[in-house]
């Protein structure tokens, strides 16, 4: 009988294969008293164990491919110098030797005295951490258990790997096993285990409770990546339909990157402007392979995320003119901190702010927080300047509600620019000034930002947040979340027009300009200019370069004027045709 199970889809693809279950977490922990006598060749046991798990990470360390991003390899090495720590090495001998109790028992103990630490640690991110210290323990019981190195003795080649959790070691251990998918017991879009399957491209679904109990060993898999979908023992014409569903998408890819260096015009001759969206510095290895134009927006909050410390003039110029040596002359497009709400960094301690807001959607959060707070936005402002000598590059702020917040800014980077000249400090003196519209404020009145600034752009993701008025992480209103919705439509078109009045560029970075579903509806509002995640955009050039202006504008006015979902439903079918 065929089975179905739903989890979160984080990684594309289909694989089909055969059921490799993983029980490792089930590893015997049972307590033994030893005798004295006992105790050195247990202390040996125990540091043998550890050699093995650390000798099996430096083969996954080592297997790594090349242009992985360094996220996978930051993950292993944490995970080896946790095992070089005191902490996880010599503590449990101390155990033993204090308690005489077997290995196991020292490391369940140890185990159970770093969750309290962690578990007590206020900085979310921090405490998440416990979750190494579990992957690591874990590695060293097997290894007690078996006395072989874990993940090594393991054939993965075309199976389907079914597991509680996995280690970023096991994930790359995996892929250059060939192996065909992979589902987790537990996890989220943003878990490590879903980060790195994303970046080698591993199908996998993750958040399948319990799925252990349910599929055994051996038995036949199908696995959708994207619907986050799993079959097990699927009918004949199920598995023939998975196949050609299959080999569809691989298909797809292959076409999608015969575009890389296609010119991005509609049918109808509109150029179109298609950057990248960025937030670490290892998203430039995609931007590059899809051959962007430049960064249309660079969250920069992420360089104050998960750390103690403000980050320092310095460093905020170091990634700048990294990210700009990467780029290679095409345009940076840096968005100053977009502090605050679902970026809330009052975690980390770092920020000397009051009490966190009781609606931090609506409080101190992008511009507000900067010019609130003007020597964290002047060691940003300073960094940005300076590189900016160093290549092409446009500001952009965040969370405008009013022209005055602009109006400040202004003068304050005037001010920067006096200080760095007295310092005789190099910089470009006409760095183009862009605003988010992401609220409904800075939509309407579109005509008076556009009069002073030189370029905007549109972050859907808040605007139809705040014009929807339902929180954007909230899943409870998610249903509610609707880009169709005929006020932002009116309001996103309203923004274009203002920009053309005025003479100025406008783009749209918020998730709408990667979704192939809207970009047609965008591009028949009167927009050009889409800044996406890089790994979308070759789907979008393949829909807007397919695409007539003139003949999707009318499908855009209709779905402006209709709130009816069977009629937006037909509308966007038919712009999405052909
Ligand atoms: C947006 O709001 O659409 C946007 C691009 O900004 P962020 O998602 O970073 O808030
Ligand atoms: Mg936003």
């Amino acid at each position: 009988m065929t089975l179905m199970f739903n989890g979160i889809g984080v990684s594309k693809g289909f694989a089909i294969g055969e059921a490799h279950v993983l029980h490792r977490n089930q590893v015997d922990v049972t307590a033994r008293k030893l005798t004295k006598k006992q105790i050195p060749a247990e202390c040996r046991r125990l540091r043998r164990a550890i050699k093995i798990a650390k000798a099996d990470l430096l083969t996954a360390r080592d297997n790594i491919p090349k242009d992985a991003p360094s996220d996978i390899s930051a993950f292993i090495e944490t995970h080896i110098l946790m095992l070089d720590d005191g902490l996880l090495s010599d503590t449990p001998i101390d155990i033993i030797k204090a308690e005489h109790c077997n290995a196991e028992a020292a490391l369940q103990q140890q185990r159970e005295a770093m969750a309290k630490v962690f578990g007590s640690m206020e900085d979310e991110y921090l405490a998440t951490r416990i979750d190494d210290v579990n992957h690591v323990i874990d590695a060293v019981l097997r290894a007690l258990d078996t006395g072989e190195e874990a993940s090594t003795t393991d054939s993965w080649k075309g199976q389907i790997v079914i597991a509680d959790d996995l280690t970023p070691a096991d994930t790359v251990l995996m892929q250059n096993q060939g192996v065909a998918g992979f589902v987790t017991e537990t996890g989220g879009q943003l878990s490590h285990t879903a980060i790195l399957a994303r970046s080698l491209g591993i199908p996998a679904i993750v958040g399948v409770h319990n799925i252990r109990q349910y599929v055994k060993a051996g038995e036949e898999l199908t696995l959708d990546g994207k619907r986050g979908m799993l079959l097990a023992e699927p009918t004949t014409e199920m598995l023939s339909e998975v196949r050609k569903q299959q080999k569809s998408f691989k298909q797809q890819k292959r076409d999608l990157n015969k575009l890389v260096d296609e010119p991005a015009v509609t049918q109808d001759g509109v150029k179109l402007r298609l950057s990248a969206n960025i937030e670490i510095e290892d998203d430039l290895k995609a931007v590059r392979r899809v051959n962007a134009d430049g960064v249309g927006l660079y969250r920069t909050e992420f360089l104050y995320l998960n750390r103690e410390q403000l980050p320092t003039e310095q460093e905020h110029f170091k990634n700048y003119t990294k990210v700009l040596r990467s780029l290679k002359g095409s345009m940076l497009t840096i968005r100053t901190a977009d502090l605050g709400a679902d970026k809330d960094f009052a975690h980390t301690h770092i920020f000397p702010s009051g009490p966190l807001a009781h609606n931090p959607a609506m409080g101190l959060r992008g511009i507000r927080l900067c010019l609130n707070e003007p020597s964290l936005f002047i060691t940003q402002l300073r960094a940005i300047l300076r590189a900016s000598a160093r290549g092409p590059l446009q500001i952009l702020l965040p969370m405008l509600t009013n022209v005055a917040e602009v109006k400040q800014t202004l003068s304050l980077i005037d001010s920067v620019k006096e200080a760095l000249t007295e310092e005789g400090i190099e910089f470009e003196q006409n760095i183009p000034i862009g605003g988010m519209v992401e609220t409904p404020a800075a939509a309407i009145a579109a005509d008076q930002f556009a009069q002073v600034l030189d370029f905007l752009s549109i972050g859907t993701n808040d605007l139809i947040q705040y014009t929807l008025a339902i929180d954007r992480i909230d899943d409870q209103v998610n249903y509610l979340y609707d880009p169709l919705h005929p006020a932002v439509l009116q309001l996103i078109k309203h923004t274009i027009d203002a920009g053309q009045k005025a003479n100025i560029p406008v783009t749209l970075c918020g998730d709408m300009a990667s979704d192939t579903r809207f970009v047609r509806v965008l591009l028949g509002l009167g927009l050009s200019e889409f800044s996406m995640p890089p790994n979308s955009l070759l789907a979008v050039k393949h829909s807007l370069i397919n695409a007539r202006r003139v003949r999707v504008r009318r499908f855009s006015t209709a779905l402006m004027k209709t709130s009816d979902s069977e009629e937006q439903n037909s509308l966007l079918e038919r712009i999405n045709r052909g």
